[in-house]
Parts: C-alpha cells; sequence; structure tokens
C-alpha cells in the first residue's frame, strides 16, 4: 500500500462542478487512479470516517458538510503518494494554501476545502478499505 494515498473531492466541489477540474490535475500530476467512484455519505458513515476528529469542535459541521451532497473518492498510486497528494492538495486553510494547489484554486473555507487526503501510509490503508472494496482497486 506505501505508493497509495486515498482521497475526496469534497461536496463543495463537487456542487460546483469542479469534479473534472480536480481529476485533470491529478492525472496532469502523474497520478494514476486505481479506485474512483461517486458516492453520498450518511451522517454516520461522515462521523466514522472522522472519529479521530470526534473530540473537534468542528466535528459537527464536517460530518453535516460531508454528507450534504455526492462526493468523490479516490485511492490513488504514485511513488510517495501521501505526500504527493498532501503537497497537490495544499494547506487546510485556503487562505494559507500556496499558489498552484486544488485548496488555493478550489476551496472556499477551512471547512469546506474541497479536497481530503490521507495523512499516513497507516491511514492511507485504513481511508481505502473503509470506502472501497478489493474488486473496486484495479
Ligand atoms: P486536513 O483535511 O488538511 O487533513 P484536518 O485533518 O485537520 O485537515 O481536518 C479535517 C477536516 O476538518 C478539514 O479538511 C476541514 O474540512 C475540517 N476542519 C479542520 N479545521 C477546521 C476548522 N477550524 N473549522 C471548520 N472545519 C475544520
Ligand atoms: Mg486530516
Amino acid at each position: 500500500m506505501s505508493n497509495l494515498t486515498f482521497g475526496i473531492i469534497k461536496p463543495d466541489a463537487v456542487r460546483a462542478g469542479k469534479q473534472g477540474a480536480i481529476i485533470q490535475k491529478i492525472l496532469d500530476a502523474g497520478f494514476n487512479i486505481r479506485g474512483m467512484k461517486l458516492i453520498h455519505q450518511t451522517v454516520k458513515q461522515a462521523e466514522g470516517f472522522y472519529a479521530v476528529h470526534k473530540e473537534r469542535p468542528f466535528f459537527g459541521e464536517l460530518t453535516e458538510f460531508m454528507s450534504s451532497g455526492p462526493c468523490v473518492v479516490l485511492a490513488l498510486e504514485k511513488e510517495g503518494a501521501v505526500k504527493a497528494w498532501r503537497d497537490l492538495m495544499g494547506a487546510t486553510n485556503p487562505a494559507e494554501a500556496a499558489e498552484g494547489t486544488l485548496r488555493k484554486e478550489f476551496a472556499t473555507s477551512i471547512g469546506e476545502n474541497a479536497v481530503h487526503g490521507s495523512d499516513s501510509e497507516e491511514n492511507a490503508a485504513i481511508e481505502i478499505a473503509y470506502f472501497f472494496s478489493k474488486l473496486e482497486l484495479v
């Protein structure tokens, strides 16, 4: 799993019709898309996914947002995928995101920030398994 990471094109970006532009940038950056599908999470699924954040003050807002509409879940492959994908995403807060990053271009706030990415190889494996069966990974 070391060359794999997990990503989400969040509901704000899908609502804005930016999923195609984001996928193009992912391909242009040299990622191989091993899994991809459109899902609409329930609040319970979003709470399970973000369980590590359950004590944070924004947990309710975050899980409500993540279940507010369809999103695209992605299994992405590249050498050093976890870091490469976080570099392409940019900082959590779009006000702090570098030029050329997805969050700089597509995020509107620290909460509605267009994309998710795993923060470690271990979490990438857990997060891919949360949304994809083995048969869905090519
Ligand atoms: P990242 O997505 O960059 O890994 P975190 O893991 O810290 O960031 O937070 C998870 C998600 O929770 C963020 O992407 C964002 O959607 C939301 N979030 C983080 N901090 C805040 C905040 N201060 N207020 C509202 N939402 C937040
Ligand atoms: Mg995180």
